[in-house]
């Protein structure tokens, strides 16, 4: 348990535009900031945040909160866990915690255990490579002749995995973690009942997400044999998918927000070689070819991508599928060609920080002139072949989404080859058609299924079918007076307003009062709550406050624990409900110049509450005396008298009601 007061503490230092800039790129736009939402795939930005209210709002799926709320969703942290990465990132100390004992893992899901796992092996494989004779003999010093700065070993929490064979395997038993976990990581392997290291004798590059937690591992060994694998990478696991991770984004992404692009090359030591240059907005695919998955990562943070290749890369050609894959995504793509030998790592190592700089400036090509300088080496003067090459080249510009960077491109085309560009615009656009097609043939496929019986169902049960769509969720199922009441409360709780009143002898007066304790004393008046769950969570939360005369302003819920009510008080100040689709969907309010028309709007918001809480009851009884059996008379008559003042007592707040706007 964290203490309430640290919680506070926790989230009056956190800086909300701040930890979300860490996943999404934000841009400034009058007072809040708006980026791609993390949640969806979109192109055109619908994620907010303000800073003013300390909290988010994504449009496109609903999601909204604090801080809390937003890392708990991200990265699928428990409240707890959210607040330890926060109390961490600020320098926030947390009382003393005990390491988790075995009993509280097998509490904690299969992958929060997986991360503790890889945690702990990164520890343990950086004391074996600092404290270990082995580790600082071979671990250590292989990496002081790479030349890293140990400032960057430290950072990259690079490490040893000592040859014994079975050091890490004991360490893990010695903290109890399940056998099944540590090989489910991929860092103990068993053969014939007997268990080993699977990185024994390697140095370790552990692999950050980007919050910074250990996905998994790159070992390499230290043997020159040709025949031991150069890298072994930890296993696919329900932390570790290969194809989403990107080494090295986790340091370099405020730098490639901060330049707008991103340097993608091969290598571990790429990444750390051109950090250590100075160049830190780099990361590596770590020799998988590139994916979608991974250009959408970068694309978070900015849509311009620089891919780097060695000098002697026989693979460039296979990853020209890497850059219509960047195209595709409607991103920018540049590459650079190291000289003959050179890879980034040794570049950077044998190059000043400037000349790394300058050679990046200087040799950054477009993709157009990139991919022809390729191809004509194949082609020479072979006509076929040179156009075959134009086509190629031809149908990566096709698949620009932009038209006006399309045209730029058929332009260097047609110059670079020498071609009228109308040819060219025509080959584009033949091209073009052909992806297009394909696509369409995709989509088509997709929604057809569900458009055939949705069009049967049409036709057999046309009522049916309606009913089911309009069927509101579980969660939707409150009375919209109820909302607002709940919604005035949390936003202008705290608010003073005069009300009219009546002193002892009748005589009319003014009083002040709060918000909340208006609200609260009508519903006491007549001992009324509230029906939908949460909404009376909220009501108590305040009355209780009152008690002890405690006022809450908006920002006190959004610490609370409970989700579901962080999102619907963030909902309330966010106040652009009627663009989300949770909540407010259907009810449209006008909040303009609301505060001037304070007293009138509370008064409104109780009435009605009353108004419609009464008819409610007033419609159960009925219900209830329509089932009564004849016998009965006796609550018959109870019942009948109920509704009698019930009535009554609706008829007095309608009056009051209409009396409001006279
Ligand atoms: P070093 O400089 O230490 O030799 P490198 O990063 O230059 O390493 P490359 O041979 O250029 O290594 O390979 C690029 C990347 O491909 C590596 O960083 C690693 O992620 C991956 N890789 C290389 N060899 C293997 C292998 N045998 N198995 C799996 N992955 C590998
Ligand atoms: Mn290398």
């Amino acid at each position: 348990m964290i203490p309430p007061h640290i919680v506070d503490e926790i989230m009056q230092t956190a800086r909300i535009e701040e930890v979300i800039g860490e996943f999404v790129s934000l841009k400034k736009k009058g007072s809040s900031y708006m980026g791609l939402s993390p949640f969806t795939d979109e192109k055109t930005p619908s994620f907010s945040v303000s800073p003013s209210k300390q909290i988010f709002k994504c449009f496109s799926t609903g999601k909204g909160g604090t801080v809390v709320s937003f890392l708990m969703e991200k990265e699928h942290y428990t409240y707890p866990e959210a607040l330890r990465w926060l109390a961490d990132k600020y320098g926030i100390v947390l009382p003393e915690e005990k390491a988790p004992t075995a009993e509280e893992m097998a509490a904690h899901t299969e992958k929060e255990s997986l991360f503790i796992i890889n945690d702990f092996a990164k520890n343990h494989f950086v004391k074996n490579m600092f404290e270990h004779d082995e580790g600082k003999a071979i671990g250590l010093s292989y990496f002081e002749e790479r030349g890293f700065r140990s400032d960057i070993i430290k950072k990259f929490e690079l490490g040893y995995c000592l040859n014994k064979g079975d050091d890490f395997t004991l360490a893990a038993q010695e903290k109890k973690y399940k056998q099944e976990y540590v090989e489910t990581v991929g860092l103990v392997k068993s053969k014939d009942d007997r268990k080993f290291d699977f990185f024994r004798g390697r140095v370790m590059f552990p692999i950050h997400s980007i919050t910074g937690r250990i996905l998994g591992f790159g070992g390499r060994t230290l043997q020159t044999e040709k025949k031991v694998a150069k890298y072994y990478n930890s296993p696919e696991s329900p932390i570790y998918h290969k194809s989403d991770i990107l080494y090295g984004l986790y340091f370099a992404k405020n730098d490639i927000i901060k330049y707008d692009n991103c340097f993608l090359c091969e290598g571990y030591t790429d990444v750390i070689s051109m950090y250590q240059a100075g160049t830190q907005n780099v990361v590596s695919s770590s020799g998988t070819s590139l994916t979608k998955e991974q250009i959408k990562l970068i694309r978070r943070y900015t849509k311009n991508i620089t891919i780097l290749y060695d000098g002697d890369n026989a693979g460039i050609k296979a990853s020209f599928r890497g850059i219509d894959l960047i195209l595709e995504e409607g991103m920018s793509v540049k590459v650079v060609l190291f000289p003959e030998g050179e890879d980034p790592d040794s570049f950077a190592k044998n190059n000043s920080t400037t000349v790394l700089e300058d050679y990046l400036k200087d040799h950054a090509q477009d993709f157009v002139s990139f991919k022809s300088e390729i191809l004509l080496k194949d082609a020479a003067n072979d006509p076929l072949k040179k156009a075959e090459l134009i086509r190629d080249v031809v149908s990566s510009v096709g698949l620009i989404p932009d038209s006006i960077v399309r045209s730029v491109y058929a332009q260097e085309v047609a110059a670079k080859f020498d071609i009228d560009e109308d040819i060219v615009i025509a080959e584009i656009a033949k091209s073009r058609a052909k992806t297009i097609e394909k696509k369409a043939g995709e989509t088509k496929r997709a929604v057809n299924v569900p458009n055939t019986s949705f069009d049967t169902t049409q036709t057999s049960t046309p009522t049916q079918k309606h009913t089911e769509q309009v069927k509101p969720k579980a969660t939707d199922q409150f009375d919209s007076s109820e909302f607002e009441l709940i919604r005035v409360l949390v936003k202008y709780g705290v608010f003073a307003i005069e009300i009219p009143s009546q002193d002892k002898d009748g005589k009319e007066i003014t009083i002040e009062t709060s918000v909340a304790e208006l609200i609260c004393h009508e519903l006491e008046k007549d001992e009324l709550t509230l029906d939908y769950p949460l909404f009376n969570k909220i009501h108590s939360m305040v009355a209780k406050g009152l008690e002890e005369s405690t006022f809450f302003q908006p920002s006190y819920f959004l610490r609370n624990e409970d989700q579901e009510l962080v999102r619907l008080v963030s909902d309330i100040e966010s106040e652009e409900y009627e663009l989300s689709p949770s909540w407010f969907e259907k009810l449209k309010i006008i909040t303009q110049g609301e505060r001037d028309k304070l007293p009138r709007l509370i008064m409104d918001t109780v009435y009605s509450f009353k108004v419609a809480k009464i008819s409610k009851l007033i419609l159960e009884i009925k219900d209830k005396i329509e089932k009564l059996s004849e016998d009965e008379n006796a609550d018959f008559s109870d019942l009948m008298s109920q509704q009698i003042r019930l009535d009554s007592a609706r008829k007095v707040f309608l009056n009051k009601l209409g009396r409001i706007y006279q």
